[in-house]
């Protein structure tokens, strides 16, 4: 019974998750940095660089640009309470296992809410909005950029056109997409964006930033009745993280550090660079897969989403078994599919410091050795070398 708890030592996973996401050593030595309290005047200025930093990656000037404490779920919960109380009306555009959760977490507040559902791998037809949201006074229309239960990506820009047309704010979940995939909150006029540290920013998990602009922070500071929730309600906030910098909760100061380090690698690569690293990555892989024989689960390659790829298991393979072996063999994590999609997929993440094409290769080659001892017949080396020549056609600049 007395037996001694060892120390912590984990394996050495690669983890090509749909997040969390490896981290790059800086972001482990900012988060070792030693503690400062979160009223000390050095942090207080400190948070201030987060805000900025953050604008940037965001690509927004909303002053109103923070991180959460909480985890890319309490991006949604905050996205979703805070502009909505009785008597409202709302669209969620349900595509898959998050999406959805955005419509649940809605159904919670006292608004109405429409969902507008379209089959996991595709996207939500902007006409299907348009045509729910007739004759009802909609307040937010609600998506996910990227769908990270089944790799899809959207257009938001299509959304955007539906809900003007309906006077409606846009509330975007860009957890899977922030850092990986285009996206530039002032120009495509998002009202309210947030995203998840552990994905493609590869931060540690536990913190959620979010922007909203001025219409938005009106609409909260008009409400009629108070928030449903005190921890995620947008006003006190606003005077911790405002000017004021009123005490509200203590944060994860740790998480913050680290945040801070992995947004500024974000900048010093560039958003641009690291945008076509991405699509170089996903593209390569892609290659590979299609050259073993499988399919990619999203069938119009303009849906694909550059952060995971979703790929059909073929019918013979037991598909836990294969990321079992991966990860005992290899020490490599992917992911399998959940809801209606559970045993059908595999998904791969190619999330920020992940997304490099020495782990594309790895993946590829592990892949293809583990799917041979499971009798999936397969020509020795393809996918591997669809990859390289992959590679070789984009050039290989941004993907390192
Ligand atoms: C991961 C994810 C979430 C949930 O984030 P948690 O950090 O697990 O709470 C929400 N939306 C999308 C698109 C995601 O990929």
């Amino acid at each position: 019974m007395n037996e001694p708890i060892g120390e912590l030592l984990p394996p050495p996973r690669l983890m090509m998750t749909p997040g969390p996401s490896n981290m790059h050593e800086r972001v482990y030595r900012a988060l070792a940095t030693p503690l400062v309290g979160h009223m000390d005047p050095w942090f207080t200025a400190m948070m201030g660089d987060v805000q900025i930093l953050l604008r940037r990656v965001f690509q927004t000037e909303n002053r109103m640009t923070y991180p959460i404490s909480a985890s890319g779920s309490g991006g949604i919960e905050a996205a979703v309470v805070n502009p909505l109380e009785a008597g409202d009306e709302a669209i969620v555009c349900s595509n898959g296992w998050f999406s959805e959760r955005m419509a649940v977490i809605g159904e919670r507040t006292a608004a109405k809410i429409h969902r507008v559902v379209a089959p996991y791998g595709n996207t939500v037809d902007p006409d299907d909005v348009r045509r729910a949201g007739r004759g009802h006074k909609i307040k937010l229309i609600g998506l996910a950029h990227g769908e990270t239960s089944s790799g899809v990506l959207q257009n938001l820009d299509d959304y955007r056109k539906v809900a003007d047309e309906l006077g409606a704010i846009l509330v975007v979940d860009a957890v899977a997409t922030l850092g990986g995939v285009p996206l530039d909150v002032d120009r495509q006029r998002l009202d309210i964006c947030f995203s998840g540290s552990q994905k493609t920013l590869s931060a540690p998990p536990g913190m959620a930033p979010i922007t909203l602009n001025p219409r938005v922070e009106e609409i909260v500071k008009t409400r009629k009745t108070p928030v449903q929730s005190w921890y995620f309600d947008f006003v006190p906030i606003m005077s911790f993280w405002g000017s004021e910098r009123t005490y509200h909760h203590t944060p994860p100061i740790s998480l913050i550090f680290a945040l801070r380090e992995a947004l500024r690698l974000t900048l010093e690569e560039g958003l641009e660079a690291r945008w076509e690293r991405h699509r170089q990555n996903q593209h390569a892989l892609i290659a590979g897969v299609e050259a073993m024989g499988l399919q990619p689960f999203v069938k119009n390659p303009a849906d694909r989403l550059p952060t995971v790829v979703a790929v059909t298991v073929p019918p013979s393979i037991d598909e836990a078994k294969v990321r079992a072996q991966l990860r005992e063999e290899f020490n490599l994590e992917i992911a399998g599919g959940f809801g209606p999609l559970k045993c059908k997929i595999w998904r791969v993440g190619l999330m920020g410091y992940v997304s490099q094409r020495s782990n594309v290769l790895l993946f590829l080659g592990a892949f293809e050795k583990v799917l041979g001892d499971h009798g999936f017949r397969l020509p020795a080396g393809a996918g591997v070398g669809a990859a390289v020549h992959s590679y070789s056609e984009a050039g290989a600049v941004a993907a390192r």
